[in-house]
């Protein structure tokens, strides 16, 4: 079994004060986890740069939770992919229904995203999901197709090679209902099926990860690791406290463990 990847999505969360403590506390117990996960911060843009000088020593990462279209030039605010390189990010979020709804983030702007994040050998994490209107119209499927067509059809099936999905169902994000694990088991396949179409595709795509987020917590983690098409966590609010995140990961080593023996 592979390494899963737990990720932490801060959002709009934390100050230096909570910050420093996080960081303290989570770094003093994680050392006997780091070699059985894939670990990623991902704090609001303005924190990256004290989040990776307390990480990049461990073998932690550092995330972002967006990206600019645009490279450099005159665009007031926005955050480009050469400073978050510049400053040590390894993974980007895109997609996340927050910025698609808050945003007005298409299905063509993430696209871009996606290029540029791939351009720069930077990680995207490419979040797609079905609203509740859609799961309760039984459109789920065809919602993550439309999602995923973009990037086929613009950037073609290789471009999925070292990037993360993250089946992320919207109507479970922030909720505190998180997805039952057997249907989101059934999701991963479908999405695995959809991108691995025939053999040539299993060749030619190396490193593709699809993980849940939605309501991850201490509870539920577990049985959602077990399933073995849920390669790895996006995780919001129960990543905001220091113990419940490392529960998180400890639980992501038990079964590497177990399965590893
Ligand atoms: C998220 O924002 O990606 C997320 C999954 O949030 P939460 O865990 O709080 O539902």
């Amino acid at each position: 079994m592979k390494k899963k990847i737990i990720v932490a999505n801060w959002k709009l969360n934390g100050n230096t004060k909570t910050i420093s403590n996080f960081l303290i506390n989570f770094k003093l117990h994680v050392l006997p986890y780091l070699k059985y996960n894939t670990i990623v911060i991902s704090p609001s843009t303005i924190y990256l740069e004290r989040v990776y000088n307390n990480i990049q020593n461990l073998n932690i990462f550092l995330g972002a939770q967006n990206v600019d279209v645009n490279i450099k030039g005159s665009f007031t605010g926005e955050t480009s992919i050469l400073m978050l390189k510049d400053i040590g990010v390894k993974y980007v979020i895109i997609g996340h229904s927050e910025r698609r709804f808050f945003h007005n983030e298409t299905n063509e702007i993430i696209n871009k995203k996606f290029d540029l994040i791939k351009k720069f050998n930077l990680i995207p994490i490419l979040c797609i999901g079905e609203s509740q209107d859609e799961k309760n119209k039984n459109q789920t499927k065809e919602a993550l197709k439309n999602q995923l067509n973009h990037i086929i059809k613009h950037l073609g099936i290789q471009a999925f090679s070292n990037s993360i999905i993250a089946y992320e169902p919207i109507w479970s994000i922030g909720t505190g209902i998180s997805a039952d694990p057997i249907y989101v088991q059934k999701i991963h396949q479908f999405i695995k099926n959809y991108i691995y179409k025939n053999q040539n595709d299993i060749n030619n795509i190396k490193n593709l990860s699809i993980q849940y987020g939605g309501s991850v917590n201490i509870k539920n983690a577990k049985n959602l690791l077990e399933q073995p098409d849920i390669d790895g966590l996006l995780v919001g609010n129960s990543s905001l406290i220091y113990e419940d995140f490392l529960k998180i990961i400890k639980i992501s080593s038990d079964i590497f463990k177990k399965n590893n023996i």
